[in-house]
């Protein structure tokens, strides 16, 4: 099991929901942190609440994963500050609910795949050689989408399945040296899940897990080197779910 003390834990998508519930796990393992998020000004709360829970150094850094530039530049701070990196966890991610038929504009979708999965990508590429330096980790946060496809939700769960799919890649290529966690939670109660149920009953028969205990499942089995973590409370409804199949 790994010792996550004085470690450096980069996150990304860290100001609210599950990225915020990732900071304060790591933190209570005592990991220095670097936190990103589009919406920096939430940043500096969860940094302050980072520290009291225990971990030793924590930075913030205002930046949108799917940049190229950015995402370098949040790399490159990371290491400049920390002088390593032990895991990347890939978690920034959208979702704007749409049923196929009604996607007339798609240039208002293509963020959904350049934030989940290109913005997951271009840190990842980044990260490869200080992860190869520590043999560190990478946390991807995919979804039980990637392998279920959740209706309205075409865009998202493309990403999702690409990221699967190009992470066990990665494995192939790179497990000899990066550790790789696949993570694919089923509904977890957050600002971007509540946005998917809204005026969609057929949803809300799913029930919803919370970021506290979701975080803590990642954290413990990112430590325990596990390939997958996922919530199987979702595949147990994916049966009503699919009869309900479309609203
Ligand atoms: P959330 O909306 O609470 O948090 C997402 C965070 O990502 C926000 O702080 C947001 O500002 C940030 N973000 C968005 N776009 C960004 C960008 N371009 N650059 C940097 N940061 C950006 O949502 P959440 O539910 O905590 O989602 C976290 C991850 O978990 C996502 O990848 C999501 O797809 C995944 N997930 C969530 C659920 C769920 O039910 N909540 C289920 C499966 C997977």
């Amino acid at each position: 099991k790994e010792n996550m003390a004085r470690k450096v834990v980069l996150i990304t998508g860290a100001a609210s929901g599950i990225g915020e519930q990732l900071a304060y796990e790591y933190a209570r393992r005592g990991a220095r942190l670097s936190l990103v998020d589009i919406r920096k000004d939430n940043l500096v709360a969860v940094a302050e609440m980072a520290k009291l829970l225990g971990s030793p150094d924590v930075i913030i850094i205002g930046a949108d994963v799917s940049d190229v530039q950015d995402s370098k530049r949040f790399v490159d701070e990371t290491v400049d500050h920390f002088e390593r990196l032990d895991h990347l966890v890939n978690n920034a991610g959208i979702g704007i609910p749409v049923l196929i038929e009604d996607c007339s504009d798609i240039t208002k979708y293509t963020p959904v795949i350049d934030v989940n999965f290109w913005g997951a990508v271009h840190g990842t590429l980044h990260a490869i050689p200080h992860l190869k330096k520590s043999k560190g980790r990478i946390v991807v946060i995919a979804s039980t989408c990637g392998w279920f496809p959740l209706p309205r939700s075409s865009f998202y769960n493309a990403s999702k399945a690409a990221l699967i799919s190009f992470f066990e890649t990665l494995r192939i290529e790179l497990g000899w040296c990066i550790g790789i966690t696949i993570v694919t939670p089923g509904f977890i109660k957050t600002e971007l899940s509540l946005k998917a149920y809204e005026n969609r009953p057929s949803l809300r028969i799913i029930p919803m897990g919370s970021a506290v205990e979701c975080a803590k499942d990642i954290v413990k089995s990112a430590c325990r080197g596990d390939m997958y973590v996922t919530n199987p409370s979702w595949v147990k409804v994916l049966f009503p779910f699919k009869v309900l199949y479309p609203e």
